[in-house]
């Protein structure tokens, strides 16, 4: 079971499936719903390349490990290295593709580990954990800090967002990931999550849009 990166006019991105980064406290809403502080510098944790799954693939509940909390997040594909001081104008020319992806969390889990001072792995980087949409081409994506993001369950607007209320915005953001983490083409970083987060059910229909630009529907079974 290997991921390929695709974009949205179906044709497979000449990518390898690399690591996630992910950026958690992006958006001052969601921090405030769960009572975590709005942290001083990005909060970064990874993904490993097996988390990786297509977003259109139905998604499997693991209810013996508790309930899994959805959070609909801006994916930036990466297509050419990034690696330690680099300019905006570099890190923007690095993003091949924008799309959503779902950070999968077991929430008591994590809310476990986090209060042991433990790491999360556990909670949000097991197999699975990171469906990824297609990826609309960044020369189709004029504005990065105009990106509207929609989350509906069962034909209701469960989360709401859009990259401009950002805390820190999405070019930064890699400029910052780029002085810790190597970005190699095929790894993907996903930008936080606006308010709204809670529990997926099995039966529950997902549809995630990023108006005008991408719409993808997904399932959850048990
Ligand atoms: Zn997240």
């Amino acid at each position: 079971m290997s991921y390929q990166h695709r974009f949205t006019d179906g044709t497979a991105a000449d990518l390898p499936s690399g690591k996630v980064v992910c950026v958690g406290r992006n958006y001052a809403e969601h921090a405030r719903e769960l009572n975590n502080p709005i942290p001083a510098e990005p909060l970064l944790f990874i993904k490993p390349t097996t988390a990786v799954v297509p977003l259109a693939d139905p998604i499997v509940l693991q209810s013996r490990r508790g309930p899994i909390h959805f959070e609909t997040e801006i994916a930036l594909l990466i297509g050419s290295t990034l690696s330690g001081v680099v300019s905006e104008a570099q890190a923007r020319a690095a993003i091949a593709g924008v799309g959503l992806a779902l950070d999968l969390t077991l929430r008591e889990l994590q809310d476990q580990l986090k209060s042991n001072g433990h790491p999360w792995e556990r909670a949000k980087a097991f197999d699975g954990a990171c469906p990824l949409s297609l990826f609309v081409p960044a020369a189709s994506v004029p504005e990065l800090d105009n990106i509207g993001l929609q989350l509906q369950i069962n034909g209701e607007v469960r989360q709401q967002g859009n990259s401009a209320q950002m805390i820190t915005p999405i070019l930064t953001l890699l400029c910052q990931i780029a002085t810790v983490f190597t970005l190699l083409p095929g790894d993907v970083v996903i930008t936080g999550t606006p308010a709204g987060v809670g529990v997926l059910r099995a039966e529950d229909s997902l549809r995630l849009q990023i108006p005008q630009m991408l719409d993808q529907s997904t399932d959850v079974t048990d």
